[in-house]
């Protein structure tokens, strides 16, 4: 479901979510009943709407993209969804700064995108001749420069409102943490900030259904609470893998290969991806593909060295499994050498990562109706096939 590419911007792919047909459909099914409650607003209008609402969505995921690769963090893509816009970042930095500045960042593009369009919004109210709130609402949906100005206007302001709340997963609710974690532990700190996120969305969707009798407004309350637990659920496994060290989790091995044995040597203990090491130290990685691509190449007298991958990076038996993850995720590798004082001790692999999920998901899996971990692991182990 990685829908289409519109393009990119800044070096960052924008992707469409198949999920944002519902939107199209919406417009192109609803708008004209809509529209006609709105003095005769016609299909193409409501189009243009929606993409003005959506730019708006995407200029707010650029503010966290573009401010989070200010700090270093590789960004993937920016998706348009149903529910609005995601951008898909490496590991944020843990710094209470920089993680209220990329929380900020979104928010802050939309407050700078009004306030530029507001001298224009109120130099055409006046020369439209127009006056008073009554006649904005009616504006909003008649064709021209004036509605098209006060949509942008009201879709950027919205937007930064509602993403300011200081509750989880709002940009507010990671302030907030952020705020809280000098004082009580970043830990704790997502506690409290989604446990008030969770009570505000609460109140206000039995509030609405109350005296607005409305029932979305408590669905995307619903939907907002069960959000904000699965952002503590992923920040508690997040502590867990970063208490645990690969260390207690690698396959011990007895020294790996040397660069200048056969290929068939190497492969003696079975297709797998074996570390190669000169005087216990390593120098590179013989990938368990690559070896029976070169074997079935019938040059089993070839040397280790020749096929080996020398770019392998290590990792030290006191990372922490949180790290190794990410740091594999980054290179693209289902396995990484692990050392102790330099010297080559084991191997920790997308199998053993698989196992520490398994070994998690026990104590995640009590909390009902939340298995994110096992749902995680699952993912793993088909990325280990
Ligand atoms: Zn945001």
């Amino acid at each position: 479901m990685q829908g289409i590419s519109l393009g990119t911007f800044r070096g960052i792919d924008i992707r469409l979510h198949p999920s944002f047909l519902v939107v199209f459909l919406w417009v192109l099914v609803d708008w004209r009943r809509f529209g006609d409650q709105r003095g005769g607003s016609p299909v193409w209008f409501g189009v243009l709407f929606v993409v003005l609402v959506f730019a708006a969505v995407l200029a707010h995921e650029f503010g966290h993209a573009l401010m989070a690769r200010h700090f270093g963090v590789t960004v993937h893509d920016i998706t348009l969804s149903l529910i609005g816009g995601v951008a898909r970042m490496g590991p944020l930095p843990h710094r209470p700064g920089s993680e209220i500045a990329i929380a900020f960042a979104g928010p802050a593009v939309n407050v700078a995108v009004a306030v530029l369009v507001v001298p224009l919004a109120i130099l055409t109210l006046v020369l439209s001749g127009s006056s008073g709130v009554d006649d904005i609402g009616r504006q909003l949906f008649r064709p021209g420069l004036l509605s098209v100005v006060l949509i942008v206007v009201f879709s950027n302001l919205l937007l930064a409102v509602l993403n300011l709340v200081p509750a989880f997963p709002m940009d507010g609710g990671r302030i907030l943490r952020a705020v809280l974690a000098d004082r009580i532990g970043r830990e704790q700190g997502t506690v409290v900030a989604v446990r008030f996120g969770q009570v505000l969305a609460a109140v206000l969707g039995i509030a609405a259904a109350v005296w607005l009798r409305s029932l979305a407004l408590p669905l995307i309350a619903a939907f907002l609470i069960f959000a904000a637990q699965l952002e503590l659920q992923s920040v508690r496994i997040e502590y867990t893998l970063r208490r645990l060290k690969v260390g207690q989790f690698a396959v011990w091995d007895m020294g790996g290969v040397s660069p200048d044995q056969t290929l068939a040597w190497a492969l003696r203990g079975g297709p797998r991806d074996v570390v190669v090491t000169e005087h216990g130290k390593v120098v590179g990685m013989l990938w368990r593909n690559i070896l029976l691509d070169q074997l079935g190449a019938s040059s089993s007298n070839r040397l280790v060295r020749d096929a080996m991958d020398p770019t392998v990076r290590s990792v030290t038996v006191d990372d922490s499994i949180y790290d190794v993850e990410h740091r594999m995720a980054e290179a693209d590798r289902w396995a990484v050498p692990v050392t102790e004082d330099g010297t080559y001790r084991g191997i920790f692999t997308a199998d053993r990562l698989s196992h520490v999920y398994r070994q998690l998901s026990p104590e995640f899996s009590r909390n009902p109706g939340i298995r994110l971990s096992s749902a995680v692991s699952e993912f793993l182990r088909g990325f280990a096939r």
